[in-house]
């Protein structure tokens, strides 16, 4: 049983889309693979409720209905019911909207975010680097880089905090740069890039737990250091971050072998969903 005291978190997943296993695990076939949408819902004592990323929601279809954002929808088509919502999942379990804090964005591609304009009051939590590319990048760059700017809330500029801003940072001895919020030092976000630009993960040290996002798709993969499909480098933002990345948080859980690593898209982290880790 987690201690009053203790950050507890719990894993939902809000909608999915699909891909061919392949680009996954180039040794596998064209078998459909669902790339499940994952975020955490965290409680913090004296702080209140935060969230990591928000999975899909309704706004993803209104968002990609012309061009170019329309591409997105043909790339990723998304399935989502009315019951996986973010919003509609906490409202069951009781939790107004309202009553989210901030949001930590992992990352600003439309799978993580699409829940955002769901949550106005909340603070948007994110690196600079994952901002300031979602403000530089326009039309077809920013699709092609997985940014929906109708997803991004209009008032983010009053709303943003920079994790740069708010905690101290330091590297880890496996060279992961880590950032520590002064209110919750068992509680790190830890700089991923690769994937995408100041892509964020986390980790827990009272659950153990490293979410570490999109860093790979598929846990086994991550555990034999099977990279994805070549033909998907023109999503990617670093080919060279995503494997350096990769080895670092595998040097990571071979010195912590008890460590629980989850990936948001992985069909494995289903196993986690809904129980407070
Ligand atoms: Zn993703």
């Amino acid at each position: 049983m987690a201690k009053e005291t203790e950050i507890k978190i719990a894993l939902y997943t809000s909608g999915f889309c699909e891909a061919h296993e392949k680009v996954v695990n180039p040794k596998k076939g064209l078998n459909k693979l669902r790339f499940y949408a994952v975020w955490a819902l965290i409680h913090v004592p004296d702080l209140g409720y935060m969230m990591f990323d928000t999975g899909y929601s309704n706004h993803f279809e209104t968002a990609t209905r012309s061009f170019p954002e329309i591409l997105y929808k043909f790339a990723t088509p998304v399935q989502l019911k009315h019951q996986e919502k973010a919003i509609v999942i906490l409202s069951k379990k009781g939790i107004h909207h309202s009553e989210i804090k901030y949001i930590i964005i992992s990352h600003f591609h439309a799978d993580h975010i699409a829940g955002l304009k769901d949550f106005p009051e909340a603070k948007l939590i994110c690196t600079k680097a994952a901002f300031y590319q979602t403000q530089n990048l326009k039309g077809l760059s920013a699709v092609s880089k997985g940014i929906i700017h109708k997803l991004i809330p209009n008032d983010i500029k009053e709303r943003i905090v920079f994790i740069e801003d708010i905690s101290s940072q330091t590297t880890n001895e496996f060279g992961i740069t880590e950032y520590t919020w002064t209110q919750i030092p068992n509680f790190k976000l830890l700089l991923l890039p690769g994937h995408a630009k100041g892509m964020l993960g986390f980790y827990d040290k009272g659950s153990n737990l490293l979410f570490a996002t999109d860093a790979a798709w598929d846990k086994d993969c991550f555990n034999k250091g099977i990279m994805p499909l070549q033909v998907v480098r023109i999503f990617i933002d670093s080919w060279f971050d995503l494997k350096d990345t990769m080895e670092k948080l595998s040097r990571m859980k071979h010195a912590n072998p008890d460590m629980k690593i989850v990936f948001t898209h992985c069909p494995k982290t289903l196993q986690l969903i809904s129980n407070e880790i």
